[in-house]
């Protein structure tokens, strides 16, 4: 939703580095001294959310209502939060501005979940309402752990979930998220001289090509169920399942239940073609039969697109 959309962390690259250099009684934030705690609940999960010591402008009841909103907008991606419990340190970074980057551990320290995030001394109001990572977090919270080849799924189903939740819970219109996916999922195409997305693992195949994978399935889902099912459904299914962050999974596994979930064999065959090969995707083509018409900065939506129920249906 701004510019610095493209900060994404890698999840597990900075999960590996943390576990190559911990010990067992050494977890993130051990070493820091928390000055509040307070307990938020998001559909009957519990949120512990940490305060590691350190000044900010912002109050700490802006802080937790800025997380209260990121874990209501999963839960009502998912039907639920994905863990019953998840902890939430939050670290402020002296003479700092704005959000700084936040990382998703699975099964760390007694919980199934946990997110660190940054926050600058000086972040402002406006930059909690321009944030998105909180929410692109706590959505890591919903799949499991993947191999390392397979770590764009994570990365690509947290940037397309991201805001496809927070219009859920009106924080976003849908003209805003067709907005920026028509601004940012090209830099998910294979550039000259990729392999198969379980090949290459660069910042635009990992995060947009990921999301491109899930764009993509999410609209062949609907085609095939004439709007019945989507995308959002497998990932519930993957969740009911038990594949939440602290699972160690391999994706065919996620995959294949998430098949199930919908009746087609969409993800799997999807996946066969694009984990070798590089595949392409005809993105103005797609926009058109989903009536997403760019009009200056804005976007316009064509009422009679061949596929303009599947995109209302996607964000709504
Ligand atoms: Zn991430």
């Amino acid at each position: 939703m701004n510019a610095r959309r493209w900060l994404r962390p890698a999840r597990t690259a900075l999960f590996q580095v943390a576990l190559g250099g911990l010990s067992a009684f050494a977890q993130p934030g051990h070493n820091l001294q928390i000055v509040a705690s307070h307990v938020l609940k998001a559909a009957g999960a519990t949120l512990q959310v940490d305060f590691a010591a350190g000044a900010l402008d912002l109050s700490q009841d802006s802080v937790l209502a800025h997380v209260q909103r990121a874990a209501d907008a999963v839960a009502a991606y998912y039907g639920r939060f994905p863990v019953s419990r998840d902890r939430i340190l939050i670290v402020p970074d002296a003479d700092g501005h704005g959000i700084g980057h936040g990382t998703t551990w699975g099964d760390m320290a007694g919980y199934p979940a946990m997110t660190r995030i940054h926050i600058g001394q000086h972040a402002t109001e406006q930059d909690l309402k321009e944030d998105w990572m909180m929410t692109h977090e706590l959505v890591h919270t919903g799949f499991p752990s993947l191999p390392d080849d397979q770590h764009w799924m994570e990365e690509g189903l947290a940037t397309y979930v991201e805001p496809l939740a927070r219009v859920m819970t009106g924080e976003l219109t849908a003209k805003q998220v067709w907005h920026d996916m028509v601004r940012d999922m090209h830099q998910g195409e294979p550039q000259t001289g990729d392999a198969g997305i379980d090949h290459t693992h660069t910042w635009g195949r990992t995060y947009w090509g990921g999301a491109l994978f899930c764009l993509v399935a999410d609209v062949a889902i609907r085609r095939e169920t004439h709007n019945r099912k989507g995308l959002r459904d497998a990932l519930r299914a993957i969740v009911e399942h038990g594949g939440s962050i602290d699972q160690n999974w391999d994706l065919p596994k996620a995959l294949a239940i998430g098949d199930t979930a919908t009746g087609t064999h969409v993800l799997s065959e999807q996946y066969a073609k694009w984990k070798d090969a590089p595949v392409t995707v005809d993105l103005p083509r797609l926009w058109s039969e989903l009536g997403v018409k760019p009009n200056g900065d804005e976007i316009e939506f064509v009422k009679d697109a061949p596929l303009a129920q599947v995109r209302e249906a996607i964000a709504h």
